[in-house]
């Protein structure tokens, strides 16, 4: 797995810990990282939840426009670093911690699955976590606050990881790319190839023949194909009217 670039989780990172923040929470960390970079409520993805208060029941909204962390999706499609994500959450407090709702709208890059175009589109993830406060008992892997502080980051993270397509498209009806010679249909909307080259044709007359034999020898088919001649152009025809 790749680390974070260090765009805003390393310069910032290495700054001490509040002093009196319990260590519990940092013993708990879930990943690594958090270990080595401890939370730094100027990260963008970090959220202080002192204004919230600890009393069950109270409610904050929060807004912000987060840039993108390197990294955010899957290789084929995911969030372009750097780019906006806007975040709406509601925090509440509950008896263990902080209940962190939300939706984050970002914008989308990714290889249409069809046609193998590059394309850009947005989306929506949607989340749902609790953060247990320091010294709350937890599973192993339950994400804690740290002091008043939580990393919405893996949240995120897991999100938007679900949220995305998983098969990309640069239009829902994208019609790939053509059989024959590979050009992108969607450029090319009449795109088709005519059996002009001599050998199809040859080809085309055979199986042409080869039809009206298969007509004129059989009893049971329909009406209009025992009608056809022994002309095999109008027999052709016939077939193209029924299908
Ligand atoms: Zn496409
Ligand atoms: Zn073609």
């Amino acid at each position: 797995m790749r680390r974070l670039a260090p765009t805003w989780a390393g310069a910032q990172s290495r700054v001490a810990l509040p002093t009196g923040l319990p260590e519990v929470g940092v013993r708990h960390a879930r990943r690594e990282q958090e270990i080595l970079n401890r939370l730094d409520h100027r990260r963008p993805l970090v959220v202080d939840t002192r204004e919230l208060g600890r009393r069950p029941g109270s409610m904050q909204r929060v807004s912000r426009t987060v840039p993108a962390p390197a990294d955010l999706g899957l290789d084929v499609v995911g969030v372009p670093e750097g780019e906006d994500v806007e975040l709406d959450m509601r925090l509440e407090s509950v008896m263990e911690g902080v209940l962190v709702s939300g939706t984050a709208h970002a914008p989308l890059a990714g290889e249409c699955v069809r046609c193998l175009e590059d394309f850009e589109g947005d989306f929506e993830a949607t989340f749902q976590e609790l953060y247990v406060y320091p010294g709350e008992d937890a599973d192993e892997g339950t994400p804690r606050l740290e002091g008043d502080l939580l990393d919405l980051e893996p949240v995120l993270r897991d999100a938007v990881v679900l949220a995305l397509p998983l098969q990309p498209r640069c239009r829902e009806d994208c019609p790939g790319l053509c059989v024959q010679c590979g050009v992108r249909l969607a450029d090319d909307p009449g795109h088709r190839h005519e059996l002009t080259d001599s050998r199809w044709a040859a080809l085309q007359d055979l199986l042409g023949d080869q039809r009206a034999g298969q007509v004129d020898g059989d009893d049971s088919g329909t009406q209009s194909r025992t009608q056809s001649t022994t002309d095999t152009g109008a027999g052709r025809a016939d077939e193209n009217q029924e299908n």
